[in-house]
């Protein structure tokens, strides 16, 4: 299957800043030629950087860390140039991913160095171990609206598994890539370890997948991750996808109220509500559904969107997410739900200002959709039950929040939620925990980024089986004897039969 048209393209990509249009920067879009000579670049290098080990890499990846650090507020002022939000949710984006930058690359050797395991008693004249090696080229596709943490959870974690990487970011954000690329290119000098392609997810996107990379890497909308996991297939590529989310917020009647508002607030409307794992619907225990939503109305109302470094929030990324968000609420209203504050006015021009509605009917697009929107749905819910049940009533299965004071029934409740991540009493906590895992299930995706399981993620598997010694029952042979064949039986019936039991 092919997706391509062309071959090679002489347009150019401009990225522009949301808040007034100017334009960013302009590159040549790269077409199959040049993602073809990226990834063949990445491959010579792969070798190089297989062959530096985790202590060599560790040493790499720690002065591209460096070197992106003492950039810090440069980066952050593209990024900020590039999705239109405030620089301060910029810099906090650094911050949150060299965490995982250092921990990636301090911990990839504990945790992908061989290791015996044991071989057993029926296999005791062999020695097991199970290694991990790098896939080789890794191609990672981003989203915009965290255009450095969120493709960086993929790269800094591949490339400590001891990958080389072609990476294409959203057609939104190409300047922030091609910054961090410039970085790499000082940090480690003369290694195309690191490389970028840009342009749109037809072109680009679509040459990256069908080029023959070793594992893909997708985060962004659902509806593009099947058309990438469907032409992933035609050469059984790997892929991990971390797709967006409809996260739930469940209040407790013995929540504290006020944190809880605070977290729906930041949660809900922090970068215009442009988080796949932000908050975008609560479910609270209707005892204290009257209080928490007053306490919601008094914490939204302090909040005020606009281009300037101290406003709460940007505009929209994408100038389109205002029609979905605008449907979601338009449908939500004409069916009866309760807009709390704001409403359709509040969608005008690129800023959508924030909007809560109650009482909303479970089979709303605003509850059943991904709305990516400084929208927030609270239905008051009979019991923590019905809450949990209402949460989990979506496709989606990314995130999730508890709010109680009694901790017990907090961890109890995350147990039962079906979300790749669970927080209780804060959201989002988990983003700078780099030892915890992080994805989803369902129109989620599936696979994981960060943590021990994220630099597995990146690694095959190679098992090891060492014979040490001649056993003394030999049924590896074509010439069994009669005698070990009757050993044998005894043994199953020993080890795993009725006799065994006794
Ligand atoms: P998108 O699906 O529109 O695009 C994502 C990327 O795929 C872009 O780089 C795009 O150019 C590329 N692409 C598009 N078509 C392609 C094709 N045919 N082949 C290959 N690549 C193609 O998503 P978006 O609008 O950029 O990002 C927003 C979405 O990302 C939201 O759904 C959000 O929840 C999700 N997201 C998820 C996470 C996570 O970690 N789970 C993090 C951030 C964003």
């Amino acid at each position: 299957m092919t997706l391509i048209a062309d071959d090679h393209t002489d347009s150019q990509l401009v990225s522009t800043d949301p808040r007034d249009g100017s334009p960013v920067g302009s590159w040549p879009i790269d077409g199959p030629a040049q993602v073809d000579a990226a990834i063949a670049a990445a491959r010579g290098a792969a070798e190089w950087w297989r062959a530096q080990g985790f202590a060599g890499r560790r040493k790499h990846l720690q002065a591209w860390k460096t070197e992106i650090a003492e950039g810090a507020r440069e980066l952050a002022a593209v990024i900020s140039q590039e999705t239109g939000k405030p620089e301060g949710d910029a810099l906090l984006e650094v911050v949150l991913t060299l965490t995982h930058l250092d921990w990636a690359s301090k911990r990839a050797g504990k945790v992908l160095s061989r290791r015996k395991v044991a071989s057993g008693l029926a296999s005791y004249n062999q020695s097991a171990s199970v290694g991990y090696e790098p896939y080789g080229v890794v191609g990672v596709i981003g989203p915009w609206n965290y255009p450095f943490y969120t493709p960086m959870g993929s790269i800094s974690y591949a490339l400590a598994a001891g990958n080389a990487i072609v990476f294409k970011p959203s057609e939104l954000a190409p300047a922030t890539a091609k910054w961090i690329e410039a970085a790499w290119n000082r940090a480690v000098p003369g290694h195309a370890v690191f490389g970028v392609v840009v342009g749109d997810g037809a072109t680009t996107g679509a040459a990256l997948v069908a080029a023959g990379v070793d594992k893909l890497a997708f985060t962004g909308s659902a509806a593009t991750a099947k058309r990438v996991m469907a032409a992933a297939a035609e050469r059984l590529t790997p892929v991990v996808i971390e797709g967006g989310g409809k996260d739930a917020m469940i209040v407790a009647a013995d929540a504290d109220l006020d944190a809880a508002a605070g977290f729906a607030v930041f949660g809900g409307m922090g970068n215009a509500g442009q988080t796949c794992a932000g908050v975008e619907r609560v479910y609270v225990e209707e005892g204290v559904a009257e209080a928490f939503v007053a306490k919601l109305v008094a914490a939204v109302a302090k909040l005020h969107p606009g281009p300037e470094a101290s406003d709460s929030y940007g505009p929209m990324t994408l100038a389109r997410q205002s029609e979905i968000v605008a449907r979601h609420v338009g449908e939500a209203l004409d069916r009866g739900a309760v807009a709390v504050v704001g409403g359709r006015e509040s969608i005008a021009g690129g800023y959508v200002q924030p909007i809560v509605l109650r009482d909303v009917p479970e089979d709303c697009a605003v509850v059943t959709e991904e709305t990516f929107g400084p929208v927030l749905v609270v239905n008051p819910v009979r019991d923590l039950d019905e809450a949990v049940a209402r949460a989990n009533a979506t496709d989606y299965g990314l995130g999730a929040s508890i709010f109680t004071k009694d901790l017990r029934k907090g961890r109890a409740l995350a147990e039962r939620l079906r979300a790749g991540a669970v927080t209780v009493n804060s959201v989002l906590g988990f983003a700078g925990i780099p030892g915890l895992p992080f994805g989803g299930r369902g129109e989620s995706g599936f696979g994981r980024i960060h943590g021990a399981d994220g630099l597995r993620e990146f690694s095959v598997v190679k098992s090891v089986a060492v014979q040490t010694m001649k056993p003394m029952l030999d049924l590896l042979t074509m010439e069994r004897s009669a005698k070990d064949m009757h050993l044998a039986e005894r043994m199953l019936h020993m080890m795993h039969g009725r006799r065994g039991k006794r």
